[in-house]
């Protein structure tokens, strides 16, 4: 009698469960100090280390009782047992919580698996304190005697090993690999502890095996190598460590320095500039991180709460910067800012950054702000919309708009000809004009999609106006380089002028002048193969590049649009209207027809026709409207 008891405690060893505490230490050590990625699963992982550490705690703390106060006061057994097997249970639940986050499921595909966690806790959690207070589970008698009951603990271990191994196992293709594998080993080294023990009547090492998960976890999902050299971490850790600040609400700036010299794999920095990175990534900030974003980009996030000043502290880190960097001599832009609510997360954040880059010329150094912000957030809703215009493929998308420029024709005195201007009506921005949107789509390579949907909508529209009886000689549509650059260019182009049933001499393209040797060649070949099937060519904006007076004369166009700087200039200096007017004669006597862009007033529309004008086009006559009104201009003859 009583013996029991103590047989109980010979066969426990407290070695596991202090191993298993010094562990939980450890391991907040490396939390703390190591750059770990700390994203929302890591909070799951950080209860889960902590459940742990308080269950051996209490698992010392119950054996300890057994063989001390056993009998004397069993209240102090039966509360720290509790606690150890409450402390396991939830670590197994947290265990279920951080799979499911990992693993990206979202809530409805996550639902169950939570009920089946919670359920089988509050069953065993019930069983347990119901069991002792009852006398139907773990009791000890007045003689000493432990009673077991049904043996929950090993039940419900199973049970939340089974569950977890069946979630992994229906989502497996949302998860790698290799982390799968490794973990299923992972849990079948505890499960063999946990046999072994169980051979030698030992419980010793219960605590022990729920420790090998967090290992692989942290090694596989949140170990996140410094490079040694700059004292960086990686994209990806910068990732999650946006989303962690934004889960927790915590304010950071960010500094971030670009060098597009090292762009690109395989380009290591030099010593010296290693150096400078290390210097002032920890020189002037408490626990400021350092993100390598790519060859080029590192992100410097400093915590405002731990760095009151950070505003003085990054210009004296500029100052400094800006006396050392001559000796570098190395191409940069710096870009500072804060966290703003509209950035969604870390890939946005690269972005906004990559925007402000793409605006700003090398060897500056910004401080972004919310005006940025929002201009960045227009840029990527109008990308978003484009992005949706591509993926509809339809070339009646209300989305684009055609508006027309009228062009008056000196000779007949009459508007005969237009040129299809693009817009945007975008649902939550309105009228969009294609300085802000052709930019975007050309770096974007979204352009090509545009130009079809515009030369469909002008041939649809030259159609209707015929078939009123409008006298329509042409409506030239604008054609960016990066649409001629498509191999299928002329197929296309021929397909939508074909099927909207309007001859081809009613459709003209207008091009602007290429200073690249290859598109110069390219855009020779566009036009002769085009030439023939009736389709007319402007050189648009002449006057604007290095206009080479010989060059165009090798590209057959028909017209050549004069810009509006050269009708501004011709008016204002004689010497410019003087060549203004000698190379409009040269073309006219060379057989291309000269247009004059921008015609304000009656002084610029004079001064034009002199200068040997046979289109012109600009306010004086009309402002782009949409392309029916041009009813308002042409000639009824039908
Ligand atoms: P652009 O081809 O040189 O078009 C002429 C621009 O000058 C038009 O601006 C027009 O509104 C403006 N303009 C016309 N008359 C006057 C005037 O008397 N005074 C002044 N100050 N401006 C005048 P818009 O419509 O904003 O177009 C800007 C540019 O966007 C165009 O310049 C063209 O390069 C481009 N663009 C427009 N539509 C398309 C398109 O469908 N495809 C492509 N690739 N580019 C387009
Ligand atoms: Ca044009
Ligand atoms: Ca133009």
């Amino acid at each position: 009698m009583g013996t029991e008891i103590i047989r109980y405690y010979e066969n426990y060893t407290p070695v596991a469960d202090i191993t298993v505490i010094a562990t939980c230490i450890v391991f907040v050590i490396l939390i703390y100090n190591a750059y770990i990625n700390k994203n929302k699963s890591f909070l799951y992982l950080r209860f889960i280390i902590g459940s742990l550490a308080i269950s051996a705690i209490f698992d010392l703390l119950y054996h300890i009782a057994m063989n001390y106060v056993g009998g004397i006061n069993n209240l102090l057994i039966y509360l720290p047992r509790a606690a150890y097997h409450i402390g396991l249970f939830t670590v197994m639940w947290l265990y279920v919580l951080y799979t499911k986050e990992v693993m990206g499921l979202d809530k409805k595909a996550g639902r169950p698996y939570f009920y089946a966690a919670a359920v089988a806790w509050i069953a065993i959690v019930g069983y347990e304190t119901v069991g002792t207070y009852l006398h139907f589970g773990f009791y000890i008698d007045e003689n000493l005697n432990v009673h077991r009951g049904f043996p929950i603990f090993p039940v419900g271990y199973i049970y939340y090993v089974v569950l977890i191994a069946v979630m992994v196992f229906l989502n497996r293709s949302k998860f790698i690999k290799q982390v799968i594998i490794s973990m299923a080993e992972t849990v079948g080294v505890s499960i063999a502890i946990m046999g072994i023990q169980q051979l030698h009547n030992q419980s010793s090492f219960t605590t022990v095996t729920f420790l090998f998960p967090i290992y692989a976890l942290l090694y596989h999902i949140h170990s996140s190598p410094y490079d040694v050299e700059t004292g960086s971490v990686s994209e990806h850790a910068f990732f999650d460590f946006v989303e962690l600040a934004k889960l927790k609400e915590e304010e950071y700036y960010f500094l971030s320095m670009y060098m597009h010299d090292f762009e690109g794999k395989g380009r290591k920095y030099p010593r010296t500039i290693q150096r400078a990175v290390r210097y002032f990534s920890t020189r002037f900030f408490k626990s400021a991180t350092l993100f390598q974003i790519s060859g080029g980009h590192m992100i410097l996030v400093v915590n405002i709460n731990k760095n009151p000043g950070y505003k003085e502290k990054s210009q004296w880190m500029l100052d400094e910067f800006l006396t050392v960097y001559p000796q570098y001599r190395i191409d940069y832009k710096i870009v500072f800012f804060g966290m703003d609510k509209r950035i969604e997360d870390g890939i946005d954040y690269i972005n906004f950054v990559r925007f402000i880059h793409d605006s700003i010329p090398q060897n500056t150094i910004v401080r972004a702000d919310k005006n940025d912000v929002d201009r960045y957030m227009r840029n990527k809703y109008i990308v978003f919309e484009l992005e949706d215009i591509i993926k509809k493929n339809d070339l009646n998308d209300p989305r684009v708009l055609v508006y027309c420029q009228p062009v008056y024709n000196i000779r007949t005195g009459k508007f005969d000809t237009a040129e299809a201007l693009m817009r945007m009506q975008l649902p939550a921005m309105g009228m969009i004009y294609p300085d802000v949107f052709i930019p975007i789509a050309e770096k974007k390579d979204y352009i090509s999609m545009l130009t079809k949907i515009i030369l469909s909508k002008t041939c649809r529209a030259i159609k209707e106006l015929m078939e009123k009886g409008y006298n329509v000689k042409r409506i030239s549509v604008n054609f960016s380089v990066y649409d001629m650059r498509a191999d299928d260019f002329c197929e296309t182009v021929e397909a939508i002028i074909g099927s909207s049933g309007v001859p081809f001499d009613k459709v003209a393209i207008e091009l602007t002048e290429s200073q690249n040797e290859q598109d110069f060649e390219l855009i020779k070949t566009r036009i002769s193969e085009l030439k023939g099937s009736g389709i007319k060519f402007y050189l648009d904006d002449f006057g604007t590049g290095y206009s080479n007076f010989e060059r165009i004369m090798e590209l057959p166009f028909d017209i050549v649009k004069f810009d509006r700087s050269l009708v501004m200039a011709s008016g204002n200096d004689e010497r410019y209207r003087t060549m203004v007017s000698n190379l409009a004669r040269m073309f006219r006597e060379v057989h291309y027809s000269v247009l004059y862009e921008g015609i304000e007033n009656e002084e610029d529309e004079k001064r034009c026709i002199e200068m040997s004008a046979k289109y012109l086009q600009g306010y004086k006559y009309s402002k782009p409207i949409p392309i029916e009104r041009l009813t308002d201009y042409f000639e009824k003859i039908g």
